[in-house]
């Protein structure tokens, strides 16, 4: 009924909608239903379950309908970030409760699947921004994952392997991390020390007492704790565009982390859902302008009622939608497609 209801006129008085001529190709988005796995007790801190309430909520929205499966990463990848020993210890189980205490989780065999799913999804969506100029992952941004030890509830850092893997697959030469968690992105700064082929930048809150020691990024942004949407924008508009005018980049990763936000329980920082809508609006305005393609994770977010944290990474996936038609004509670059495709194959919809 509901199909032929669609061909009735409406009801008197009823205004009938205009019915586009065709569905918009929205943005590509990562999600596994893996995520749903839950290895920490009801309650714990770190937000799991919203990555897979994320998805729904995308569903729902109308949001989600380009998703794409990813697959479980080999040893290998993540060797390409992180250290053999590091790897084979955690893959194994035989390491260090010691070390697990640093990363603030319990090691099982659950955690183990949810971390390599997750850092399959950023591989998946760094090579579908090569393919299509933008992917953006329900999860991710796993920045306090040094090369040889997790911290910070991060264990394999998953843009870092994911730029890595897209390097070593097509050869890309220029990668640029957009890091704007309220968090220094050390993990990833001390991967990338020494390597002129990522530019790592980093925009933080000064005043966050985690992590304790801080890395040095190419470049890093230090905000006062109490910083506002219009002092954020003001430095975010500053410091972006030339960036992207200099380091010239054939890809960004980009850590959306919404614990910028004046509510969440660990962030310092005061930003507003109109703030973060517009920062994520922003970083995709001027990549598209750039012709720099994006593969954006959610980042940090950190509050009891997990449906608020949920509705500020949708503004993630609402400003992809907005500007995929830009990044899309922008970074359609054939040799990129074609690099992609010759290296793995092409990139089918599940
Ligand atoms: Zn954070």
């Amino acid at each position: 009924m509901p199909l032929s209801a669609a061909a009735e006129p409406p009801p008197r008085g009823v205004r009938a909608l205009a019915q586009p001529a065709h569905v918009p190709l929205t943005h590509p988005v990562v999600f596994h239903e893996d995520f749903a796995i839950n290895p920490v007790p009801d309650g714990h801190r770190f937000p799991m379950p919203k990555d897979v309430l994320l998805h729904r909520r995308l569903t729902d929205l109308g949001l989600a309908r380009r998703t794409f499966t990813p697959e479980y990463p080999q040893a290998d990848t993540l060797c390409l970030a992180h250290t053999p020993e590091y790897v084979e210890q955690f893959l194994s189980g035989s390491i260090s409760q010691q070390a697990m205490r640093q990363i603030g989780l319990a090691w099982s065999p659950e955690l183990r699947q949810r971390t390599l799913i997750g850092v399959g999804s950023a591989v998946l969506a760094a090579r579908l921004a090569l393919q299509f100029g933008c992917a953006v992952m329900c999860n991710g941004g796993t920045h306090h994952a040094h090369p040889g030890h997790g911290s910070g509830w991060c264990i394999f850092n998953d843009l870092a392997v994911a730029a890595r893997s897209v390097q070593r697959d097509t050869g890309l030469e220029r990668c640029l991390f957009v890091d704007l968690d309220v968090h220094q992105g050390d993990g990833t700064a001390a991967i990338f020390h020494g390597d002129r082929s990522v530019f790592t930048l980093s925009i933080h809150c000064a005043d966050q007492t985690f992590p304790h020691r801080l890395q040095h990024s190419d470049m890093d942004v230090a905000l006062p704790s109490g910083t506002t949407d219009e002092q954020y924008m003001q430095t975010l508009r500053m410091v972006l565009p030339k960036l992207l005018a200099s380091v010239r980049p054939q890809l960004v990763l980009y850590n959306a982390g919404v614990d910028v936000h004046a509510e969440d329980s660990l962030g310092l920082m005061h930003l507003t859902n109109d703030g973060i809508l517009e920062r994520d609006r922003f970083v995709f305005e001027a990549c598209g302008a750039a012709g720099a393609p994006v593969a954006a994770a959610i980042g940090g977010g950190y509050q009891q009622d997990h449906t608020h944290i949920v509705e500020r990474h949708v503004l993630l996936h609402r400003a992809a939608a907005e500007y995929f038609p830009q990044l899309s004509a922008a970074c359609s670059l054939a040799g990129r497609a074609a690099a992609v495709a010759a290296a793995e194959g092409p990139v089918t919809m599940h």
